[in-house]
């Protein structure tokens, strides 16, 4: 087992994520940027996105989805407790 799973719950931190290079983050950027304006919801501090969508991010990024929870983890676009925890898989 690698450790990573992926994340049930995905809340995007929407300043974290405009603090970060847009080298690192720009798909994740325009994706979450695009559902803003689909929803008509620019008020925000964070932005709830469809788990379908973090295994579209995850392509993106050539990752898996438990790969892609870790590292948004990281960045601190994610917050730790999007870390599924051991006992709920
Ligand atoms: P849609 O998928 O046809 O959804 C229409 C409306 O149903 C949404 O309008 C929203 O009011 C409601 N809805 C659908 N799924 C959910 C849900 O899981 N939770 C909640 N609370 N409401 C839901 P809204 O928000 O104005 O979005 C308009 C369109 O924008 C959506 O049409 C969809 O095509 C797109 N969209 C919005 N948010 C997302 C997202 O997080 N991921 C993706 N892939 N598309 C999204
Ligand atoms: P939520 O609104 O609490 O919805 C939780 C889960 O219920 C969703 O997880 C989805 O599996 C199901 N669900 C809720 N409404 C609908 C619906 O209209 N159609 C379908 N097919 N399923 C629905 P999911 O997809 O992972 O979404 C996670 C969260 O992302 C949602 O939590 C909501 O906060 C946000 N979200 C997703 N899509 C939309 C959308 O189109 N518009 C808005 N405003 N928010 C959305």
């Amino acid at each position: 087992p690698s450790g990573a799973e992926p994340a049930t719950k995905i809340v995007i931190n929407l300043e974290r994520l405009q603090q970060l290079p847009a080298e690192k983050v720009g798909p994740l950027a325009r994706y979450a940027a695009t559902i803003q304006s689909q929803r008509g919801d620019y008020n925000g501090k964070v932005l709830s996105i469809r788990t379908e969508d973090l295994r579209s991010l995850a392509i993106i990024y050539d990752m898996t989805p438990g790969e892609l929870t870790e590292q948004l983890i990281d960045w601190g676009v994610l917050p730790p407790e999007a870390r599924p925890a051991k006992d709920d898989i």
